[in-house]
């Protein structure tokens, strides 16, 4: 077997570039994947998130090995081990070609430009494929072919592209043999031992299920329902996504069906737009790779002297500020490993306007928890909250996480759920437990004044404009 899949952000049979080319070669498949653990946890990576990756990279041997592909899991700690341990393996097994999926983090660009110098010598070929947004990375540019810095004309030009390109998804490759014995990876690595009950099932099938499902059942509601974290309103997808279990070809496709079969076509258009967030995340991540080395969009931002962390962000962090509906967003993380985009919005605005607290500490801690961590939408979410980002909020618009709590939690029901020493306060109290009355016995008091802070954090920031 002469043409060899490294499988890495993309970890699914169907509409996989990389695969299908190898196929298509008749000389033979095999595919890996790279263990490193140490690389995991040098980058925050969290427990909930390693258990995700490996139960789908043996669901994917599986897969493969049906169709007669055997899957090596090659063990090495960081990503310059993997360039050795890859080198050696091409090696060993007289490998023609390596196929691969780009990813666009500064690490990895650097890991698979090192590999390629590496190859190039041994005679082996490296075929790289731009498979991670549905308009290949770079495609969407300014009439003058710059990137785009702002959301929304750079989505008018992704569905403009997309009118003008039908982009299709790829079938799953035919048999390359007789089916085999997988490979299964059954160690979890240490400092990942300990995760949250899984969010979403395993597996591919599973994942097209749960996608078919929302389409058919809330899609046609999200415009109305996805602010509000006490409803199902959202497709919960983004651990699959963020792994690549599915691809974004197959979400926008499957919805624009879903759509010409009739239903409130608002909803539909309004999810195709969270995918078109993604494809602009992950074209910043490429353009600007100063995101990747924790280096604010608006450079000018870096010079905001931010608080010390202190006992404030341990209060965040383990969802004790004394503002439920933080604090019912920072549980709901630390116990499931997922988080409602509105809370993710609130919480991190929360600790970097109100708190005044580096973006930085709070990417690098939601990281360490998420299940659908990834660094091109998490940093983007962090930054566009601490207006420190491309289309960031502006730094005068900052949320009041008590308004937000009564718009989108009305009856406080999410908060109920998360904050359980509130659950007898009335619809009203719930938001904002200390007016008029005593703390129900344990709930903190607010560890900040919101009014204070935020004009605080106003004036800092026009200060640098000053
Ligand atoms: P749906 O509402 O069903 O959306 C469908 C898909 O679109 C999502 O699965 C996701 O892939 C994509 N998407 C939706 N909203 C966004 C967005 N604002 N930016 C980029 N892509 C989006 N998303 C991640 O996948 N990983 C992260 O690490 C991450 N960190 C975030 C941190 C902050 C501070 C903020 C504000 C947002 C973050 N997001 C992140 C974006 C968003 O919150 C999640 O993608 C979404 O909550 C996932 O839930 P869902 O699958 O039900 O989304």
């Amino acid at each position: 077997m002469k043409e060899l899949v490294w499988f890495r952000n993309d970890l699914r049979v169907a509409d996989n570039p990389a695969l299908t080319a190898a196929c298509k070669q008749n000389n033979g498949v095999q595919a890996c994947f790279v263990v490193t653990p140490r690389q995991w946890q040098e980058h925050d990576w969290s427990p909930a998130r390693v258990q995700f990756v490996i139960a789908h990279a043996n669901a994917l041997a599986e897969d493969l090995a049906a169709l007669g592909i055997p899957l090596t899991l090659i063990q090495a700690q960081t990503f310059d081990d993997s360039v050795e341990k890859l080198e050696q393996f091409c090696r060993e097994q007289g490998i023609v070609r390596l196929h691969f999926n780009e990813e666009y983090g500064i690490n990895e660009r650097r890991r698979d430009k090192r590999l390629k110098q590496r190859l190039d010598e041994l005679g082996v070929n490296v075929c790289k494929y731009r498979d991670q947004t549905v308009a290949p990375v770079g495609a969407v540019l300014t009439q003058q072919e710059e990137p785009y810095s702002v959301f929304t004309p750079f989505s008018r030009r992704w569905k403009a592209w997309i009118e003008e390109n039908q982009p299709v998804v790829l079938p799953r490759p035919a048999s390359q043999g007789a089916a085999i014995k997988p490979e299964k990876l059954t160690d979890i690595p240490d400092a990942f031992r300990e995760a949250p009950t899984p969010l979403v099932e395993t597996g591919e099938t599973a994942a097209h299920q749960q996608l078919e499902t929302f389409l058919e059942e809330s899609a046609g509601r999200y415009k109305e329902d996805r602010d509000f974290p006490a409803i199902d309103g959202t497709s919960q997808l983004s651990p699959y996504l963020a792994n690549g279990v599915l691809s974004g070809r197959q979400c926008l496709l499957a919805a624009r069906e879903a759509q010409g079969g009739g239903g409130n076509q608002e909803g539909y258009v309004t999810w195709i737009s969270e995918i078109a967030w993604r494809d602009f995340y992950i074209n910043i991540l490429y353009h600007y790779p100063r995101i990747s080395m924790h280096r604010a969009f608006k450079p000018e931002t870096e010079a905001l002297k931010w608080n010390e962390p202190g006992d404030a962000f341990e209060a965040w962090k383990t969802g004790n500020t004394g503002i439920p509906v933080v604090d019912a967003a920072m549980r709901q993380l630390n116990k499931t490993g997922w988080m409602h985009n509105r809370l993710r919005m609130i919480a991190a605005m929360f600790l970097t306007k109100n708190l005044f607290i580096d973006w930085r500490l709070g990417e690098a801690y939601f990281m360490s928890k998420l299940v659908d961590g990834f660094l091109a939408s998490n940093n983007g979410g962090w930054q566009w909250s601490a207006s420190t980002g491309t289309d960031a909020a502006p730094y005068f618009r900052v949320f009041n996480p008590t308004t937000q709590s009564e718009r989108f939690d009305p009856k406080g029901l999410f908060i109920r759920q998360w904050v359980p020493e509130l659950a007898k306060l009335d619809n009203k109290r719930i938001h904002d437990p200390g007016k008029g009355g005593v703390i129900p016995g344990g709930y903190p008091r607010p560890i900040v004044d919101l009014k204070e802070s935020r004009k605080e954090a106003i004036a800092k920031f026009q200060a640098l404009k000053d």
